[in-house]
């Protein structure tokens, strides 16, 4: 599914700026052949020009020479053709050809005076002609406001499209190139995008498989007891204990659908808006109290340092609670009998710190970086004993990271475990 999402960003990704890159690259050549045909244009007309002047000099000096009755030096035909230009034609006012020089035209002007591009056919020898293009100008000769006639000269266009052509293969050459390029970048980004979908992805299959693996369990038991339950009763006792077994599972049950559901639901920091002032030391004294009633029964030292003065911060006492007490059942349920666990709150220039200390079993070193993810149990064993489902450290960690405070752990098996949460004071 993600190669696919991946390959489809790619193609994508190819498409868009493949699209953007072509139509650049159009705009590009068509910007030098704009650029090109205007200095060419500019070159032609200065020319022409140049030629139209020597023309009327020509001209001038003939009639000055007529009226002196000199014999004529020039005649009146247009001057020697200049290199690289096709022809050269004089039309007089009436636009009827008077002489021309290279390829031969039309005996009369037919086109408006200005700039056109044409096509011509060209004989290399006698038996091949090549077609040719040339850039025409045909220029007004005008003297003392008459028009005296019209030159047209044409050059031929082939060193500019020599030039276009050059830029024309690059152009096909590097297109091919740059896609490619672009594919390949669009491959690699795609995948970077992907990677936090494709972990949240894993992570939420996991979460799904390993909740689901949970639920079996138990459900497979009320199924057994219930069968058991429904046949026909040996024993008064016993189909109560088999439906106190139900009850049992059902409670324990709804307490890990629970707890998906509130780490399905709460992700991410509170809106502190919601968040109201809460006393740290009042909430705390409350908890410790629950627990040494507990401590007693459990025949643990349960000891608390909290301070006198009010802590006050910002924080959803309800999921707060939650945190704590996850923490002080831990401590509870895995310090063996006459234990110790400890309660304490400090408070630092920004931040307060609840603290939650034992002497009881501790935690490997290799089970300690991931005793805060979901479903992780040190010993499967020794945690379904106690009833856990490896979510409690998890949810804490939620809750205290949903306060933007963390949550740490420190352990030695055997020698006991400390669990520190930190909350920003403001
Ligand atoms: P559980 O509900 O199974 O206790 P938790 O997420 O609360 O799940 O804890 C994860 C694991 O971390 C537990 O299985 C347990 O082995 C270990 N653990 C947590 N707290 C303590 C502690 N105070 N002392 C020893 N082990 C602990």
């Amino acid at each position: 599914m993600f190669i696919r999402s991946r390959r489809n960003l790619a193609y994508l990704f190819t498409i868009s700026m493949g699209s953007i890159l072509i139509v650049f690259a159009g705009l590009a050549y068509y910007l030098v052949v704009q650029q090109q045909l205007q200095a060419f244009d500019d070159k032609l007309y200065s020319e022409s020009k140049a030629i139209a002047r020597n023309l009327l000099y020509r001209l001038y000096n003939k009639q000055w020479q007529v009226q002196r009755r000199d014999p004529p030096i020039y005649s009146d035909t247009v001057p020697e053709i200049n290199n690289g230009f096709a022809y050269l034609r004089w039309y007089n006012s009436n636009g009827e050809l008077v002489d021309s020089i290279g390829v031969s035209g039309s005996r009369k002007l037919t086109v408006v005076p200005g700039f056109q591009t044409i096509k011509i056919n060209k004989n290399r020898d006698r038996e091949t002609t090549t077609k040719e293009w040339l850039r025409e100008l045909t220029l007004p000769v005008i003297q003392d406001n008459f028009l005296i006639g019209y030159i047209q000269v044409a050059a031929p266009l082939t060193p500019l499209r020599k030039n276009l052509n050059k830029a024309r293969f690059f152009l096909t050459l590097s297109l091919p190139v740059a896609l490619g390029t672009i594919g390949i970048t669009g491959w690699f980004l795609g995948g970077l995008a992907m990677q936090p979908t494709r972990r949240a992805y894993e992570q939420l299959q996991r979460f799904t498989a390993d909740a689901s693996h949970e639920l079996r369990a138990p459900v497979a038991a009320i199924l057994s007891n219930a069968q058991v339950a429904l046949m026909p009763p040996r024993d008064e006792l016993e189909q109560h204990f088999r439906l106190e077994n139900i009850a049992g599972i059902a409670k324990s049950m709804s307490n890990l659908i629970n707890n998906l559901l509130f780490l399905a639901r709460q992700d991410g920091p509170l809106d502190t808006i919601t968040l109201k002032t809460i006393d740290l030391v009042g909430l705390l004294r409350s908890i410790a109290q629950e627990y040494q009633q507990q401590a007693v029964t459990q025949n643990l030292n349960f000891t608390f340092h909290i301070p006198e003065s009010p802590v006050n911060l910002k924080a959803d006492l309800d999921l707060l609670k939650q945190a704590i007490i996850n923490l002080l059942s831990n401590a509870f349920k895995y310090t063996p009998d006459e234990g110790t666990v400890t309660l304490k709150l400090l408070t630092q220039s920004h931040k307060a710190i609840i603290q939650v200390e034992d002497d009881g079993i501790g935690i490997p070193e290799e089970d300690l970086p991931h005793i805060f993810e979901r479903f992780y149990r040190v010993d499967a064993a020794r945690s379904r004993q106690t009833g856990g489902f490896g979510l409690g450290l998890a949810i804490a960690q939620q809750i205290v990271q949903a306060h933007r405070g963390q949550i740490t752990a420190k352990s030695l098996l055997g020698q006991g475990s400390t669990f520190k949460i930190e909350l920003p004071l403001k």
